[in-house]
């Protein structure tokens, strides 16, 4: 068995949703499972309607909702046979006028709390999974669709959801191989389902971490994250296009560029993966002959120092300054407690003798959290930051890599510099006006030469 998930680009239209099953077609041999994102933009349409709902414009929602009905069911009735269209209208009929009720739920207490959010957001995975299983059918495949709330059990934690491993392993391994042994198995990405089986989601960009645990839990032979890029690029095309496809990578580097702000991979992807050892591919749904991205256990030999630059935007940095650190012990935990007890991650810390920067890529409780620190220190913010993060395994064999590094940017302000924490990664944060010619000036520097085991020039591209 193979996974094979697609996201929104993948299944956007019915002319997309029809290369998919071209894809799928020529792996059957494989027994594939199939992992599909909401079609297009669903996931932020959805979100779109309940911000409407609670700000009680009715006519707006209303007309949102239909027009979202009006796309799927224009992409959907393309792909789908003629004796299912009876079918097709059941469940946009059923599943739009759910979505109805609940958004004017919504309307009347004019608030949304994660749950609601996890029960609107549900709905794009529900209805591209149904849609792209019938499609299936529509092109001679035998196609069977998986309700993903049956088998990917979570925690309570609405919009963040962590999957109950041995639960969520336990019901995909009994649930998925019978039902590919004959059919291409269709299940979303993104949502689960606790315990009590309330609708979960597990963060934007979740379906990956699906794929994960689905090829996890049921010993995929691979695990294969179908996109609109030719895979893991030198850096990120969004900030600077032209970037080189990176053919093979480790999962600590993978990870790292991950966590970091490739959007290309959710950072929770590789952990299931790793530990069960199933390689993952990155490939290009709109050209399958490309390559990809082979993400194996241990980096192979490579003559560049650095696999790829990610980069974080929208960062704030958070300068705690105060007099009583000088000899005093647990400034720092009490810094991180406050952050700590307002749910907020922190990417990156450097400390002096009586400073500490910090940076966070979440501002909801920001400003709660300068609050409480201003009671027992002085606290500056700076936002539009970004984070630029070189990885590569070679950094850490590497003398003179920083030298390399900040001799490129040099004329950029630098704010912040971290480097040796997973000792593969050197970051740093500048401005985000400055953060296009940063990763200008690192790309040319480190990715002129190129080895050719490593990277395949010029076979970015993008779409
Ligand atoms: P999908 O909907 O298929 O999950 P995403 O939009 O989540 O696709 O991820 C793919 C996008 O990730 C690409 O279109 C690209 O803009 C972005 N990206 C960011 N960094 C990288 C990188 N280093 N390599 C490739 N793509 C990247
Ligand atoms: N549809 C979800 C999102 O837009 C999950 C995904 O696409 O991976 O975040
Ligand atoms: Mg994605």
């Amino acid at each position: 068995m193979i996974v094979m998930k697609f996201g929104g680009t993948s299944v956007e239209s019915a002319a997309a949703i029809e290369r998919v099953a071209g894809i799928v077609r020529a792996r059957l041999a494989r027994r594939p499972v199939v992992v599909v994102s909401a079609m297009g933009k669903t996931t932020n349409k959805l979100l779109a309607i309940a911000n409407t709902a609670i700000e009680g414009k009715r006519e707006e929602y209303i007309c949102q909702i239909h027009e979202l009905r009006d796309f799927h069911s224009r992409e959907a009735r393309q792909v789908v046979p003629l004796a299912e269209r009876a079918e097709l209208d059941r469940l946009l009929d059923e599943h739009f006028q759910e979505l109805t009720e609940l958004v004017k739920g919504l309307a009347v207490l004019g608030e949304l709390t994660p749950r609601s959010i996890d029960a609107i957001s549900s709905y794009g995975e529900r209805l591209s999974s149904a849609i792209v299983a019938m499609a299936f059918r529509h092109f001679g495949m035998p196609a069977a669709h998986l309700d993903a709330r049956q088998v990917i059990v979570t925690d309570q934690r609405h919009t963040q959801a962590a999957p109950l491993y041995p639960e969520t392993y336990a019901r995909l391994a009994d649930v998925v191989p019978p039902l590919a042994e004959t059919q291409v198995v269709v299940m979303g990405g993104f949502i689960g389902s606790t315990r009590e089986g309330v609708t979960t989601t597990l963060g934007r960009g979740g379906s990956d971490f699906t794929a994960s645990i689905a090829g996890a839990g049921i010993g995929a032979a691979e695990i294969q994250i179908w996109t609109d890029v030719d895979g893991m690029l030198t850096a990120d095309p969004t900030i600077l296009p032209g970037g080189h496809r990176v053919k093979t990578i480790s999962f600590a580097e993978a990870a790292e560029l991950a966590y970091f702000g490739a959007k290309v991979l959710h950072p929770a992807t590789v952990l299931p993966a790793v530990e069960k050892n199933i390689p993952v591919l990155i490939l290009n749904s709109r050209r399958p002959e490309a390559g990809g991205t082979r993400i194996v256990k241990e980096a192979v030999p490579c003559g560049n120092v650095v696999k790829s630059i990610a980069c974080k935007r929208k960062i704030v940095l958070v300068n705690v300054h105060s007099t009583r650190m000088l000899m005093a012990h647990g400034f720092l935990h009490r810094i991180f407690e406050v952050f700590d007890r307002y749910e907020t991650p922190v990417d990156m810390v450097s400390t002096s003798e009586v400073s500490v920067s910090l940076t966070i890529d979440n501002p909801r409780h920001l400003p709660e959290i300068c609050e409480e620190l201003r009671q027992f220190s002085e606290v500056d913010v700076e936002t539009d930051q970004a984070i630029v993060c070189l990885v590569g395994d070679n950094i850490r064999y590497t003398p003179g890599v920083a030298g390399r590094v900040f001799g490129a940017v040099e004329g950029i302000n630098i704010r912040m510099i971290s480097q040796g924490a997973s000792l593969l990664n050197l970051s740093f944060v500048v401005a985000e006006p400055d953060l296009f010619r940063a990763v200008e000036a690192l790309h040319g520097r480190f990715f002129g030469e190129l080895d050719p085991e490593v990277f395949d020039r010029n076979g970015a591209v993008h779409g």
